[in-house]
């Protein structure tokens, strides 16, 4: 089979499928033909099936790498750039990585490994003609709750991703999709395939800069776009124009939005589609439209076409309408399991479907709401606690800038919320504790709180709740 990018370029050589920096643009055709320049100077350093790794950041370059892989039958390790250099090692003895291609700012110790620049100093050999190999790339989950592990998506994983989202945001062909999210991650590595898949261009930004992205999106030089919570709140900070008519869609994923934000966002007119996914659903699985927005607030939406979510109990057995369970899903972009882990892939499966290990539960309409992850839970006095809940009331404070709450051990109650708060101006305890009891049951009042400058964060820039977990626990109060 040919590459996606070569079919494209087939289909629609003229048109532009991306745009970085002020001026640059490359038409499908020119994509290509980087891609196939590159794919023939990998061709001689390439030895087996196993993947090769790529350590890159949001350049044009790395999207040309990305489709190079994509013509030479191996999958791709995209490596987190934030991770540390045992972390990568990590990833790339699990693997079993054959060769790393690095951008030269990076230092890695690998066995085998070319720098970007050496590389374009090699020799080229004929690319073969190729079949697309199942696994397309492989993408390490940030390891919660144990070692990473490697998620194989596979080419059919990232088409039906793609098909579903066109089936319920729409396609146009002059849809210009920007992707201000890590390539490395699958909500940027997806907005690639999709440009491949539908011929829409990509506007491709090297870091998330509020400001540029917020005159970009007045002045109409994209159509969609793809934040999480953390980018969605430092464009509500510098929005003080309304947005182009041709950006029509923002896709919020990756972390639940506290409702106030999604509630400014009605106000403000942005068309953002909250949306559930993960690394194993190779992006979005869930989306909620703006039109059933207001009347579901706090609603992830409905799976795409033709993926099936179902809620399941302790005891394994189908929850009711609006019982909080595990959620399990089942469809074609769900992976088919973890590279070279038999062990972790037999325990996240059951009979087909995925669990996700997150709770939440599908109301009388078949929308999801999800609660939480399920090891965040927090268990006081026999009740469920969600810490997302409280979190989102916290930070609708105006003095406030986020929260994190997580238990703390307890001997009366197994374990109480806790905390942790980060303020935009000063603002007394008693003041915020009296807001948030007029707005949440007793039980779920938080009995500490600690103020505090910054809270963890991952790679992907995701709340680290355990590290609070730790240390609110090991302090001696
Ligand atoms: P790891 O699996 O290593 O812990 P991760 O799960 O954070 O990493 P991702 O696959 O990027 O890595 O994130 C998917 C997770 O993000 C989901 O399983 C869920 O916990 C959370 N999430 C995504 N969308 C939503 C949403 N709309 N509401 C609440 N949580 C969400
Ligand atoms: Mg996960």
């Amino acid at each position: 089979m040919k590459s996606w990018l070569e079919k494209r370029a087939a289909l629609s050589p003229d048109q532009i499928g991306l745009y970085a920096g002020n001026k640059n643009t490359w038409t499908f055709r020119e994509m290509n033909e980087e891609a196939t320049e590159l794919a023939e100077l990998i061709a001689p350093y390439i030895q087996s099936r196993e993947p090769v790794a790529l350590l890159i950041t949001n350049q044009p370059q790395s999207v040309f790498l990305i489709h190079a892989l994509q013509k030479i039958r191996v999958p791709v390790l995209m490596l987190n750039n934030r991770l540390s250099t045992k972390e990568w090692a990590y990833q790339l003895k699990d693997s079993r990585a054959q060769l790393v291609i690095f951008e030269d700012q990076f230092a890695i110790e690998a066995d085998r490994a070319v720098s970007i620049d050496v590389l374009r100093s090699s020799k080229q050999k004929n690319i073969e003609v190729f079949e697309q190999e199942d696994v397309c790339s492989i993408m390490y989950t940030s390891g919660t709750t144990g070692n990473p592990k490697g998620v194989m998506q596979t080419y059919d994983n990232h088409f039906a991703s793609a098909t579903g989202s066109a089936f319920n945001i729409g396609h146009q062909p002059d849809d210009i999709w920007m992707c201000a999210v890590p390539l490395f991650h699958i909500s940027g590595y997806s907005i690639l395939m999709r440009s491949v898949i539908y011929g829409i261009a990509v506007r491709l930004y090297e870091k998330f800069d509020e400001r540029r992205i917020h005159a970009d999106l007045v002045n109409g030089n994209g159509s969609v776009i793809s934040v999480v919570t953390t980018m969605l709140q430092r464009l509500l900070d510098v929005k003080n124009e309304r947005y182009h008519p041709f950006f029509r869609c923002m896709i919020l994923g990756g972390g639940p939005a506290p409702l106030h934000m999604v509630e400014r966002c009605h106000d403000e007119q942005i068309p953002v589609f909250q949306s559930y996914g993960m690394t194993e659903t190779a992006s979005q699985f869930t989306t909620l439209s703006p039109a059933d927005a207001r009347r579901k607030t706090g609603a992830s939406g409905k799976p795409l076409f033709p993926g099936e979510i179902k809620i399941v109990d302790e005891e394994g057995k189908n929850c009711a309408e609006n019982v909080i369970g595990e959620i399990f899903v089942k469809g074609p972009s769900v992976t088919k399991g973890y590279l070279n882990n038999q062990q972790a892939t037999a325990s996240a499966f059951d009979h087909g479907w995925l669990k996700t290990g997150d709770v939440g539960y599908l109301d009388d309409e078949g929308f999801l709401f999800v609660a939480d992850r399920r090891s965040d839970l927090i268990i006081s006095g026999g009740e469920n606690i969600y810490p997302a809940e409280i979190e989102s009331v916290i930070s609708s404070h105006p003095a406030v800038k986020e929260a994190g709450v997580v238990g703390k051990k307890d001997e009366q109650w197994g374990e109480v919320p806790v905390a942790y708060v980060v303020l935009l101006e000063e603002l007394d305890q008693e003041v915020l504790h009296s807001y948030i009891t007029e707005r949440l049951a007793r039980y779920k009042h938080p009995k500490l709180y600690r103020f505090t400058n910054e809270l963890p964060r991952n790679a992907a820039g995701k709340l680290v709740r355990r590290k609070l977990k730790e240390e609110i626990n090991h302090e001696s109060v």
